[in-house]
């Protein structure tokens, strides 16, 4: 495993603020009065306690923010409901026109906005980039499809010719977007851009530790074009606002752990039944299998599986924790994976030097470190990392291979959320499929082949909301055309895609008879009436509709 220096170097130094006055003290990161600019966006909470977060890469503190109470959030939520009414009055053809320069805007501004993303999160350059891309794809892809996909839609009518009716589209309201740190610029532009495409406004909140990057996008959007007050961002601890922003939105979009995912959708159910008949979505973890097949190439499979395992040091719901090798290949696709995982560079620097960033939080490495030791005490073998790197930065843990694990290690089912992977052979594929399926989870999977057709057909058989073939998870992930979600404990609802954005509008059916009524003519006896539906019932299904 190499190394780069602690010492932060940045690839823009000096457009930047200088050392001293950058946030996590990192040099070349923006200064703290940026910060404390983007900070100046949130609404709700600035006569309360602020809280100081710190950079992964330094433990050095970033910037003080605000945190909302429960009465702040709920006269957030009131102002949104306001500016909601004009924006959704709004043309689809120009809020796809703010979602435009909103795209063009994040890839011209992405050195900040990479910045943010490595500072607040830890990562390494390449894969704050990945968020820049997944925003910009976002912005596209709404900024494209939003009018085909709300447009009204013609539908089969009970007559043809005399009933025309269509499929209509409005948007939900005030839609509730919760999102977690671990990727917080894409998550924040894969949620929050359709849901505004639609017409609704946004109360966000962001996880405290990332809440920059959203500010950037944030501010970005406005000078886009979004009118103020459409997209409100509130700041502070789930438990402390968790119950306005369930009780206040018309729709919750939350992107979190299973556990609290299973709180909230209780609370929502609760909710619903008591008082008001509102829905969500819930994006939450997942254990992610990798298949590799006896034909598949190892050399090929060993390099998806560092870039699946190890991406933004494994803290991706869709990473790779588990990966099945059939025994014919498993321990030359062993020796290669180990091999690429202990050269992944590890470092802090604001440059793409590095293979793989830090961890984002010392709840993060406590976790991961657990994982490895109660493996190891078990008997477990580690075939590459296994330990934590303060000699690079405070929270930094190795890519780590683990193979001989058992059921009663840790890492075995639990999600991990870490740079830590467990190899396992089988010689059937169809044992295989059945062990990639035997889990609460259904996320993200990856199957590996020479053969594309025979790849697609074992990735079928998997229990997973995204399956990607000869890649990790980048292919789906990517593909914002589909859409992505979990199975079982991984989630209900999708985002991306139509799905992504229809989840937030109200569907209506507006139906309208010309000509022929649907009731008996005046006089005609209701049984011949029952008699030439029944007819025409029979006959309907031989015409074109
Ligand atoms: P988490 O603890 O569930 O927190 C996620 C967000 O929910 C944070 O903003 C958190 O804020 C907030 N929250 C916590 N309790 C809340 C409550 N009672 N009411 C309202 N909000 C509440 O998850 P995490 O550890 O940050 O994120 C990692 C997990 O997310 C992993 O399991 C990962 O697999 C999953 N994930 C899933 C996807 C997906 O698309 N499926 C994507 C990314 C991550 P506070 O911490 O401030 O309370």
């Amino acid at each position: 495993m190499t190394s780069a220096a602690p010492g932060n170097t940045s690839e823009q130094t000096g457009q930047q603020g200088g050392s001293g006055t950058t946030i996590g003290g990192i040099v070349g990161a923006p200064s703290v009065s940026r910060a404390k600019d983007l900070v100046a966006r949130v609404v709700g909470g600035k006569d309360h306690a602020p809280v100081e977060m710190t950079a992964p890469f330094t433990g050095k503190p970033i910037v003080s923010l605000p945190q909302a109470t429960d009465a702040d959030t709920r006269a957030v939520f009131d102002e949104a409901r306001r500016a909601q009414r004009d924006w959704a009055n709004t043309s689809v053809a120009d809020r796809q026109r703010v979602l435009t320069r909103l795209m063009t805007l994040v890839l011209d501004r992405q050195q900040e906005g990479l910045d943010l993303v490595q500072v607040e999160a830890g990562k390494s350059r390449l894969d704050a980039f990945d968020e820049i891309a997944g925003t910009a794809l976002a912005a596209s892809y709404y900024g494209t499809h939003s009018a085909r996909a709300l447009g009204v839609k013609r539908r089969a009518g009970v007559f043809p010719v005399l009933t025309k009716t269509q499929e209509l589209r409005h948007p939900k309201g005030v839609v509730g977007i919760i999102s977690p740190w671990n990727y917080p610029l894409a998550l924040t532009g894969l949620d929050v851009l359709p849901a505004l495409a639609a017409g609704n406004a946004v109360v966000q909140k962001p996880d405290n530790q990332t809440a920059l990057s959203a500010l950037w996008l944030h501010e970005l959007a406005e000078e886009a074009g979004l009118p103020r007050g459409v997209w409100q961002i509130v700041l502070g601890r789930g438990s402390v606002i968790g119950d306005a922003i369930v009780e206040e939105s018309d729709y919750v979009a939350f992107t979190g752990s299973t556990a609290t995912g299973k709180r909230l959708a209780g609370k929502r159910l609760a909710g619903k039944i008591a008082e008001r008949l509102t829905s969500f979505s819930l994006e939450l973890g997942g254990k992610n299998p990798m298949i590799v097949l006896a034909d598949a190439n190892v050399e090929k499979a060993a390099t998806g599986a560092v870039a699946a395992c190890f991406s933004s040091a494994g803290q991706l719901c869709v990473s790779v924790e588990r990966i099945y090798v059939h025994e014919s290949i498993r321990e030359v696709f062993a020796a290669a994976f180990a091999g690429k995982a202990k050269d992944l560079t590890l470092g802090a620097k604001l440059d793409y030097s590095a293979g793989m960033g830090s961890l984002t939080s010392a709840d993060q490495l406590k976790t991961i470190t657990e994982h490895v030791d109660d493996a190891r005490a078990k008997g477990a073998t580690v075939l590459a990392g296994g330990k934590a790197r303060p000699d690079i930065g405070p929270l930094f843990y190795e890519p780590t291979v683990l193979t001989d694990v058992t059921p009663d290690m840790t890492p075995f089912a639990e999600e991990t959320f870490g740079p830590v992977v467990s190899i396992y052979g089988y010689t059937d594929v169809d044992d295989a499929v059945q062990r990639a399926n035997d889990t609460q989870y259904g996320l993200n999977a990856s199957v590996w082949s020479s053969d594309g057709a025979k790849g697609r057909e074992v990735a079928a058989r998997i229990k997973a909301g995204t399956v990607n073939v000869n890649e990790g998870f980048a292919a789906s992930f990517g593909s914002i055309d589909a859409p992505m979600g979990g199975m079982g404990d991984s989630g209900v609802g999708r985002r991306n895609g139509a799905e992504g954005i229809l989840r937030f509008t109200e569907v209506q059916t507006v139906a309208t008879q010309r000509g022929l009524k649907l009731r008996p003519f005046k006089g005609m006896p209701p049984r011949l009436w029952a008699r030439s539906l029944t007819a025409g019932v029979k006959a309907l299904r031989h015409l074109p509709r």
